[in-house]
């Protein structure tokens, strides 16, 4: 059932250097702490060395652990070191979950949209994806209980529910808190659990911040997700997974058999990293880098975008989504958009059930600004080409 990544195909089109190009997901390279790193790895490499260089728990390294799970709980979660796991990073946190509750044809709810990469690991497994509809709150929650209720109706339960409810990718959506209450409560009613996958939850430049799902529940029925790879360094590949003490042991068993361990050495760099103080001090810089590279992208939009084209104006994170008139194809319009040295990818791979054809996710966190205007320009006249208005 694997697939080749949408995404990486096209990726490897956008990496010519006269391309700006909007498709990735990455960070931006000037917010990595390389200087800190490097004082960082001596010094643990110095002080914990053999510790630092062997296989560790599985689990991961205790006073990392201890660490998320004190800042989880000085934000309103009730969590032990027992809920939470080490992973290498969210993608296998989700591929694990798929490896775990996943057997072929069962069912998996997901928003349409939703990220891409979640989904391929949900369908590696034989899952067959259910998408919900999107307002702009994130999942409707009628439409859900309408499916469910219909699902039940047939003796069809399906697994979790997935969902990504701070900062969406690819939609730049999040869910407030009365549609977080209201998902939770239909999940409840039919007994299915709730995966949330939030990378980007502290990436927040303004507005009020959303309290966990898992947080709203406290009742053991919701998987959170996090990682390291948006508010420090992606190549570590350190992220995390809470959840009840069932489903955790459950995880553990089935990452002895993908890894054994998530590299130690990493753990121990990113625990001194948050203990020293860097992490706090350079999260807050991400946020306004990010800020006002959103700020300088949504002004160019403003600025060049031709009359019938939308887009959301998220409140954090690095992406942002964009809706052509209703008829367009944003398939044609990444030919032309290539030609004009500019790309994004295609809000159609987001969508599990083909649709979203006259979308596509933009990002923001990566291009300077400078770029960034240039490649709005670029991408508006590629629009303009495409809508036969120029
Ligand atoms: N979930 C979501 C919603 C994401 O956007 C991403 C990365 N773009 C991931 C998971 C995977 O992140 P990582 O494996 O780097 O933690």
């Amino acid at each position: 059932n694997m697939k080749k990544s949408a995404i990486r195909e096209l990726l490897k089109l956008t990496q010519r250097p006269e391309i700006i190009s909007f498709a990735g997901g990455l960070p931006a390279p000037e917010s990595f702490p390389i200087e800190q790193l490097k004082e960082i790895s001596c010094e643990v490499l110095d002080q914990d060395g053999p510790a630092a260089l062997q296989y560790s728990a599985t689990e991961g390294v205790t006073e990392l652990r201890q660490l998320l799970v004190d800042r989880y709980n000085e934000e309103g979660l009730n969590i032990e070191l027992k809920n939470l796991v080490i992973t290498t990073s969210s993608q296998q946190g989700l591929d694990l979950l798929a490896k775990i509750f996943i057997n072929r044809g069962d069912k998996v709810i997901c928003g349409l949209p939703s990220y891409l990469g979640g989904l391929s690991a949900f369908n590696s497994y034989g899952a067959e994806m259910i998408g919900i509809k999107f307002d702009e709150h994130g999942m409707r929650a009628d439409i859900l209980e309408e499916k469910l209720a219909k699902l039940k109706s047939e003796g069809i339960k399906p697994k979790f529910i997935y969902t990504i409810p701070d900062f969406q990718n690819p939609a730049g959506i999040t869910m407030p808190e009365f549609r977080r209450k209201e998902i939770i409560e239909i999940a409840r009613k039919y007994d299915i659990l709730i995966i949330e996958d939030s990378p980007y939850r502290e990436v927040r430049f303004e507005g009020q911040a959303q309290k966990t799902i898992f947080e709203l529940d406290g009742n053991g029925q919701v998987i959170l997700l996090g990682t390291f790879s948006k508010i420090f360094v992606p190549g570590f590949r350190i992220g995390w997974v809470v959840a009840n003490e069932q489903i955790v042991d459950k995880f553990v068993t089935a990452k002895q058999t993908t890894d054994l361990c998530t590299p130690t050495l990493n753990q121990k760099i990113v625990h001194k990293y948050i203990e020293k103080g860097y992490f706090d001090i350079n999260l807050k810089k991400i946020i306004q880098q990010y800020h006002e590279k959103r700020d300088n992208m949504l002004q160019a939009f403003r600025d060049h975008m031709p009359a019938g084209v939308e887009w959301t104006e998220p409140e954090g994170g690095l992406f942002l989504f964009l809706t052509l008139p209703e008829g367009m194809d944003a398939e044609n319009l990444f030919q032309k958009a290539i030609e004009n040295n500019v790309a994004f990818v295609l809000g159609k791979v987001f969508h599990c059930d083909g649709s979203g054809e006259n979308t596509m996710r933009i990002n923001f966190s990566f291009m300077p600004k400078e770029k960034t205007t240039e490649g709005v320009k670029r991408l508006a006249k590629a629009i303009r080409e495409e809508m036969g208005i120029e």
